[in-house]
């Protein structure tokens, strides 16, 4: 077993690439984003509809998280959708209507980048860029988020082993980004109760491994609305250094994944709770 200087054992037996690994750089790597740092001491909460969707639904949405404790926004203005006729986003519009909200509440955004060809588009209005899970194996998008400028949020590929993870982070790394949150988000078993399995136990082996900030994603992990706080509040517990959340003024009628996201007296209710977790593990 070897052993590296912050007195972690490395005991996997794949090679962890070097810019990513904890054995390279002990020390904790802290991702600000417009003044918001993940990966320190406190837990950070990322909230907000899955896709931008009007004025309306992303400031009474947005208004409402802040208020309830919520550090960054998420909503999506560019959706990789599975259906070619289901809603695909509003494109600059979102974005557009992003940097508003962002101005009225303080609040940083994070929002999708889904092809090469928008990330200047994309980076331009975002406070960070998030490669989504479909998108872990592009390594054209890797290498332009690698020069894009913004931190970068790096979801799990659905189907990707933690050694895929981390040689996606390298990519980022590799072309000049070091801000980079990783995002366990579910992935795909023979399971169909959930819509992915939540493998949380890659929350304390990525810590392990990388000194990169780890997130968990319960909405997509668990695909169920009525499971999003039990599973966010075990995410806490194993060491996640935050958490990224659908939330809708109005789920019901949400015209993108509605059935996982949390009404906002939910997550009002969910964040108070987490708090609770937070201090009974010292962050
Ligand atoms: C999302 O965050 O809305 C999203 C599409 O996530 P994922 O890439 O994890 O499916
Ligand atoms: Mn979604």
């Amino acid at each position: 077993m070897d052993t590296i200087s912050c007195n972690i054992p490395v005991d996997v037996d794949f090679p962890v690439p070097t810019r990513v690994s904890r054995k390279i750089n002990p020390d904790n790597t802290i991702v600000n984003v417009s003044g918001v740092e993940v990966g320190g001491s406190g837990v950070v909460i990322i909230a907000g509809p899955c896709a931008v969707e009007s004025k309306e639904q992303l400031f009474e949405t947005g208004r409402a998280v802040r208020g309830s404790g919520a550090k960054i926004l998420r909503g999506g203005a560019f959706k990789p959708r599975s259906s070619p006729y289901s809603f695909q986003g509003l494109g600059e519009e979102g974005l557009k209507l992003l940097s508003e909200i962002r101005k009225e509440t303080g609040l940083p955004v994070v929002t999708e980048v889904m092809d090469t060809r928008q990330i200047e588009l994309v980076a331009g209005y975002a406070d960070m860029v998030q490669i989504g899970s479909r998108n872990m194996h592009n390594y054209p998008l890797l290498k332009e988020a690698g020069m894009c400028g913004k931190p970068v949020l790096l979801k799990r590929g659905m189907m990707a082993t933690i050694e895929e993870f981390l040689l996606a982070a390298e990519y980022i790394l590799h072309h000049g980004n070091d801000q980079v949150i990783l995002c366990e988000r579910g992935i795909r078993t023979f399971e169909t109760s959930t819509r992915n399995t939540l493998d949380l136990s890659a929350v304390p082996m990525l810590k392990r491994l990388t000194h990169l900030p780890v997130i968990v994603d319960p909405s997509h992990g668990t695909g169920i609305r009525w499971m999003v706080p039990s599973m966010a509040k075990a995410a806490i517990a194993a060491g996640a250094d935050g958490l990224i959340m659908e939330v809708h003024y109005n789920p019901e009628k949400a015209l993108c994944d509605g059935h996982q996201s949390l009404s906002l007296d939910e997550f009002a209710g969910l964040m108070t709770d987490l708090e609770k977790i937070a201090l009974a593990i010292g962050r």
